[in-house]
């Protein structure tokens, strides 16, 4: 095992200063890929080692559970006994406090985590009846004024005094009083949103400072990732978790700042050194991730942003490849194009592990993935719907969230119909009055359906609702989070109602299964109940659902990975292809709206993305775009330009061509003629199987050994042209043509 002194010189000189840093605030701010994480990691591990820290008085928080699983196990490699570390998102980190501690400020125990999508059910439910809020007001939009406001600590009563009149088209008034009817049904139901995990525990220390103090106690030394994408409340925790000891190591990069619309104010690094004036400041200014021609190109890029601070990052790595830049006629030869050169590298022996895929917006995957699947490449998409997105799963948790709360009126709408059991609208309708007029829950009014007389017809079904949901309450507290979901499924009469549904049945049978499994395998690593399993549940962001997805049978081992820039922060892929770098897209619709401000957070989200390659880099467009149901032609990025020319621009083979051209299928090269022609098929037009062998990836041909196959990608020209072919009998196989012998199928 590694000594302190020994963990240091893994360093350079700067984040061994910084790792040795021992007691009061520090802030390390450097661009990306200089070793910030890294840097917060030796620290952790150096504070335990070195300076002999108990691992139960440090806390670590991230911007993902995988990433602080990662961080974790990174820490226990270089130092034993860091296994005991308290190492969190702010939200797992909320959770952990006020299931804890929540009593001392009114939270009912066995209170439940609502999501987005339990957010909009309740929204729907009450906004229909507020003035000033119309029928073309979605509940999407009520949920982002509540989430800013939120983020920004502001109560309903806040939120009604704020200068604007108008927030986000709604009346200030109207916004304020769906507010505050959204709190007091959620209360009603003894729930808490994401938002709630971070504002409600800044509540409980500001209220009762004991429990504060026993926090802190358990946070003696406290280190945040990220640091510039903290909103007002994760900045006022921090603040409080730290006030007693001071022992606060911040690290972050300005330039990466990419949530604002969620809240995230870049101004709380910045100020930094004003909230702590004591505080020590280490700049890193070596990149260790990124080949010197793609930092470049991302240096270039980030100094057209006005409002920034300064930083300088050199290289520690050689050139490297170029960046290429390839402009495909529309989404789909983008993807097709993207499909070619991840064979092409997958040929040359990179692991599909090591290539990733990056887009601005979830939508922009389903044409990508189609590309890949064409040519069977594995793939692993992260975001978009993840597992516990899916209905079923949706339905089950429900039901298990019901069991243990039984006040969570949203659970029960969602699933008092799955499967059908005879209580219709009308009759739930005159439950939920009921149980409003007599101030209980939706359950209550069920079990009371007969006794009470609130159903003229039909009162038995409710009551049997309400005896199931008894039965299944009995169970959660004897079964563990496996055998409980599977009681749950059964019972309920969800499987059979499955069964009956088909080839989709199946599907979701499957997924149950699935479900199964993750409680079962989750139970091996946790100690825990199911309302545990449900937190957790609650809190797996898209990023962590990789690991889900992952795991799951469908998804093999190796996969080149698929996300938005968004979702890419933090980590590192040794290729990067980052798709639709054009106006609109990159920078987004709405942020062309937005002016200035919206073009450099756009623009630090794609030097995000340039960032996250360590060896090579592709950016693409289209020429043409189909976006909402309708084509387009699109124009390429202005931050294309802003590059200043630092990458080729590459025509479908890997050629280099001019990129004022407007179209590689316009250009012609000016050099002569080379030889052989076949450089310039596609220009020609000629047909690729009489034109000399020219090859221009999609043929389907035969070949005397492998038989039947398709040309998936083209390299080189004349005698070394080289194919890509997909043969069924023994996979991808690449061949010079020359000797190849292929002939046309
Ligand atoms: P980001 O801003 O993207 O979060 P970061 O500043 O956190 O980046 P890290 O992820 O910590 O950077 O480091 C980037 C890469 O460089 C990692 O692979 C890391 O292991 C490597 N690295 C950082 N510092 C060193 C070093 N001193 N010696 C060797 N490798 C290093
Ligand atoms: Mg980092």
């Amino acid at each position: 095992m590694s000594s302190g002194t020994d963990l240091l010189s893994q360093l350079n000189e700067t984040q061994a200063q910084a790792a040795d840093h021992f007691t009061g605030p520090a802030l390390v701010i450097a661009g990306a890929g200089s070793g910030k994480t890294r840097t917060l990691v030796y620290r952790i591990a150096h504070l335990i080692g070195h300076y002999g820290v108990d691992p139960g008085e440090i806390l670590a928080v991230t911007f993902t559970n995988k990433a602080a699983a990662e961080m974790r196990e990174r820490a226990s490699h270089l130092v034993p006994g860091a296994g005991g570390l308290w190492m969190s998102t702010f939200h797992s980190a909320g959770v952990r406090i006020l299931r804890a501690y929540g009593e001392y400020i009114g939270l009912k125990r066995g209170f439940v985590i609502y999501d987005d999508d339990d957010q909009l059910d309740l929204l729907k439910e009450i906004m229909g009846s507020i003035p000033g809020i119309g029928p073309d007001t979605t509940p999407r939009t009520i949920r982002g004024i509540l989430d800013r406001a939120k983020s920004h600590l502001m109560t309903p009563d806040d939120l009604e005094r704020v200068p604007e009149v108008y927030i986000s088209g709604i009346p200030r008034e109207s916004a304020a009083e769906a507010y505050r009817r959204y709190e007091s049904r959620k209360k009603a139901q003894n729930a808490i949103d994401f938002g709630d995990l971070i504002t409600e525990t800044v509540r409980l220390f500001k209220e009762v400072p004991a429990v504060l103090d026993k926090v802190q106690n358990k946070a003696r030394f406290i280190h945040v990732d990220e640091y510039q994408d903290t909103n007002k409340a994760q900045y006022e925790l921090t603040r409080l978790l730290a006030s007693r000891d001071r022992n606060l190591l911040v690290v972050g990069d300005p330039d990466q700042s990419i949530y604002k619309f969620r809240g995230a104010d870049i101004q709380n690094i910045l100020d930094f050194q004003k909230d702590y004036p004591d505080a020590k400041v280490y700049m890193l200014e070596h990149n260790y991730r990124s080949s010197a021609r793609v930092l470049t190109a991302a240096n270039k890029l980030i100094e057209n942003n006005a409002e920034r601070l300064e930083k300088t990052l050199k290289p520690v790595k050689e050139d490297g490849h170029p960046v290429h830049f390839h402009r495909a006629t529309d989404g789909r030869s983008e993807g097709d194009f993207v499909a070619e050169w991840l064979t092409r590298l997958h040929g040359e022996g990179r692991s599909w592990n090591d290539m990733a895929i990056l887009y601005r917006t979830n939508a922009q995957s389903r044409v990508l993935e189609e590309s890949l699947r064409r040519v069977q490449i594995p793939a692993k998409i992260v975001g978009g719907v993840g597992f516990y997105d899916r209905r079923e799963i949706r339905d089950i948790l429900a039901y298990a969230r019901l069991s243990i709360n039984p006040a969570d009126d949203v659970a029960l709408r969602r699933i008092v119909g799955r499967p059908k059991r005879g209580i219709g609208d009308t009759a739930l309708a005159k439950l939920m009055d009921w149980a409003r007029m007599n101030g209980t829950s939706l359950l209550t009014a069920c079990a009371n359906a007969a006794e009470q007389n609130i159903l003229e017809r039909g009162a038995n079904k409710p009551v049997e609702f309400a005896q199931l949901m008894q039965g299944l309450s009995d169970a959660a507290d004897a079964y563990g989070p496996s055998a409980f979901l599977r009681t749950v499924m059964d019972a309920s009469g969800y499987l059979d109602m499955l069964r009956q549904e088909g080839q989709e049945g199946q599907i979701r049978l499957e997924n149950l299964d699935e479900l199964i499994n993750a409680a079962e395998e989750w139970s091996q690593d946790n100690d825990g109940t199911i309302a545990d399993f449900l937190d957790d549940a609650a809190l797996l962001s898209s990023v962590d659902d990789m690991r889900t997805k992952t795991e799951n049978k469908d998804v093999p081992e190796e996969a080149v990975t698929l996300m938005t820039m968004h979702n890419a922060k933090g980590l590192e892929f040794p290729v990067v292809f980052i798709v639709g770098t054009e106006e609109g897209l990159l920078p987004s619709r709405g942020a062309l709206t937005e002016g200035p401000s919206g073009i450099e957070e756009e623009r630090r989200l794609f030097y995000v993305g340039i960032t996250r390659a360590m060896e090579r880099l592709f950016l693409t467009a289209a020429e043409n775009r189909m976006q909402y149901g309708k084509t387009n032609a699109a124009e390429d990025s202005r931050f294309l330009e802003e590059l200043e020319g630092h990458f080729d621009t590459i025509d479908p083979y890997g050629q280099v061509i001019d990129y004022r051209a407007k179209s590689w299928k316009q250009y012609r090269p000016t050099v002569p003629a080379r030889p052989d022609t076949s450089a310039s098929v596609a220009v020609k037009n000629t047909s690729p199987l009489t034109a000399g062998m020219a090859y221009r990836g999609g043929e389907k041909v035969t070949h005397p050994k492998f038989g039947a196959g398709q040309v998936l990608a083209v390299a080189g020209t004349g005698d070394k042209q080289e194919v890509t072919v997909h043969f069924p009998s023994v996979g991808a196989k690449k061949l010079l043509v020359k000797f190849a012998n292929l002939s046309p199928a």
